[in-house]
């Protein structure tokens, strides 16, 4: 798709091939309209209004989730199930992954059209090492628009740095959904060069580097973070799906005696679904700012 690298689900948008300070957002909206906008309506789908679309879809998708528990409660208790409610079983998880193909294309054009009806909104950051934390804020996001060779999305990911190191624009790649499923291992680098990412331009955090970022979160800071993110445990983040049931994955905090009292090993987001085991750590400034943002529309700042 010409210029764009991906688009996340919360509205923003990696663009490659950026050179130059003159190509603003308005250039780049007329662009994505043509080519987004235009291929939706060749398929005509409703060019307005797409919202409800989304979140029917979504309740479908959690609809499907509750009838696959029942199933799967009873396999765990009995040891095992019917041949005719493993085909159910089976029925549901491709009705789901048809249901997420809805989702992403609809989430896709609520995006595009949200940025290209608000242009004033948006602003475009040109990606180097000092920006990574705007990279950061974009974790666990469904990614739209990017596929693996397989077909499946992909989602950004970054290797660990175990020795506390600042991230590096190189450390980010994208990583195929396939592979939660251990249907895929593909996996693709991030485009390090003549890479921006156009962004929400009211977001505080994003203004900043990243190191002033870090030299902001002083510790009154802190104290005021932690409790502002307990109060909304055990509540869903729209914007952070499970890779494989892909429902809203729900904050949760760690074990008192699992952390070390710091924020940045506090907090995570795990799927709700019975016995997924996946989870999204808030492990940066950045990602916290997310979080707070979709949630109160005001980061950690
Ligand atoms: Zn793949
Ligand atoms: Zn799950």
């Amino acid at each position: 798709m010409g210029f764009i690298e991906a688009i996340f689900g919360a509205s923003a948008t990696v663009i490659k091939r950026i050179r130059t300070a003159q190509q603003l957002v308005r250039n780049y909206i007329a662009g994505l309209v043509d080519e987004v906008l235009q291929e939706r309506v060749a398929e005509n789908q409703p060019a307005s209004n797409p919202t409800p679309v989304t979140v029917n879809i979504q309740i479908d998708i959690k609809n499907i989730g509750i009838e696959e528990t029942d199933l799967e409660k009873k396999w765990s208790r009995d040891g095992s199930l019917k041949q005719s409610d493993i085909e159910k079983l089976e029925e549901l998880k491709k009705q789901r992954e048809d249901k997420f193909e809805q989702w992403q294309k609809a989430k896709t054009q609520e995006v595009v059209t949200e940025q290209a009806t608000n242009p004033d909104t948006y602003e475009t950051s040109f990606l180097n090492n000092d920006k990574v934390h705007i990279l950061q804020f974009q974790m666990g996001q469904v990614v739209l628009e990017k596929r693996c060779v397989c077909g499946r999305p992909m989602i950004l990911q970054h290797r660990n740095r175990a020795d506390g190191s600042i991230f590096l624009l190189s450390d980010f790649f994208w990583s195929c959904v396939g592979y939660y499923n251990n249907q895929c291992r593909g996996t693709q680098s991030f485009q390090t060069q003549d890479i921006g990412l156009m962004h929400k331009a009211n977001i505080l955090e994003l203004q900043l580097s990243n190191t002033e970022l870090s030299q902001s979160f002083t510790r009154p800071l802190i104290q005021k973070t932690v409790v502002r993110l307990r109060q909304h445990l055990r509540e869903e983040d729209k914007d952070i799906l499970c890779p494989i049931h892909h429902v809203p994955m729900v904050l949760r905090e760690k074990d008192k005696s699992n952390h070390s009292n710091i924020v940045l090993d506090m907090f995570y987001l795990q799927c709700p679904h019975f016995q997924c085991k996946q989870i999204v750590k808030l492990k940066s400034l950045a990602q916290i700012a997310a979080f707070l943002h979709r949630k109160e529309e005001r980061g950690i700042l």
